[in-house]
């Protein structure tokens, strides 16, 4: 179900004692092993405030030790946190990012940035498997209590009847646009961090980029239909796909956003739909 995963099975205490004793330099295996107690408490606390930015502040540490711990996450390349990094990336369902239900899974997200919170590096809880669009445009950004924050693949429960966006078909100018937007409807405070992680992460424009191909896709089904209902039958077509997109994926999956919207396109189903060939 996207935009809820299931959380990786590791024991984030013995995550941490590993990179205690595979840093290469005794220096720096000593400074992960000197923290360790405030930052298996630091743990503890990310789990009771599930990830939220605003409940969690960063544990005050000398500029060296934020450094050994932030870079404790290299360790996930090689052989001794390889694990972590791999269990984590095929926690996503069919490998499809829970950030945007679009792209492929290919990195870990530091939910809360590893620059901010260096303790969490290698938390479990705090590594999130994303595609390349979703990885880049979050880049360093924490959310904040005023303007939202982005959803937690880990502990967000989101309404199971409520879609998170919703789209617009519509032609101009000879061709097929789309449009996409957060549902209003939601309640808060799922509503404004909702708004926080679409924005931020350029969801409008992600969707927009693979909406034409996937309508393309099914020019068969679109003109079939036609020929045998008119407009009623691409309005049923595009509720059929709707259905099955929700069935196999989830509501908050942008292709049931996009086809739901077909179904409500006068402009689509009387034949604009041709503009896509
Ligand atoms: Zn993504």
């Amino acid at each position: 179900m996207t935009y809820s995963i299931r959380r990786p099975i590791r024991n984030p205490e013995s995550d941490y004692d590993t990179a205690g004793v595979s840093r290469q330099k005794i220096v720096h295996r000593r400074i992960v092993q000197s923290v360790r107690d405030q930052v298996l408490a630091a743990y503890q606390k990310y789990e009771t405030a599930a990830g939220q930015p605003t409940l969690i502040s960063p544990i005050k540490l000398s500029k060296e030790t934020r450094a050994v711990l932030r870079d404790n996450y290299d360790l996930t390349y090689g052989v001794s946190l390889g694990s972590l990094r791999a269990e984590t990336l095929a926690s996503a369902s069919r490998w499809i990012c829970p950030m945007c239900s679009k792209g492929a899974v290919g990195f870990l997200d530091h939910y809360l940035p590893k620059d901010k919170y260096p303790e969490f590096s290698i938390l479990c809880l705090n590594l999130v498997p994303v595609c390349s669009p979703c990885n880049s445009n979050k880049s360093n950004i924490v959310g904040d209590a005023v303007r939202g924050r982005f959803l937690h693949a880990y502990f967000d429960q989101l309404p199971s009847d409520m879609p998170l966006w919703k789209a617009e078909v519509r032609i101009e100018r000879q061709s097929v646009v789309t449009e996409f937007f957060v549902n209003e409807s939601l309640p808060e405070p799922i509503l404004s961090n909702a708004r926080f992680h679409f924005e931020k992460l350029k969801l409008n424009e992600q969707y927009a980029t693979g909406a034409v191909l996937e309508l393309w896709e099914k020019f068969e089904n679109w003109n079939s239909e036609f020929n045998l209902g008119g407009a009623e039958g691409v309005r049923i077509e595009g509720l059929r796909l709707a259905g099955q997109m929700r069935r196999q994926f989830s509501p908050h999956y942008w292709k049931f956003a996009l086809h739901e919207a077909v179904g409500r396109s006068p402009d689509f189903c009387s034949g604009g739909f041709k503009f896509l060939m």
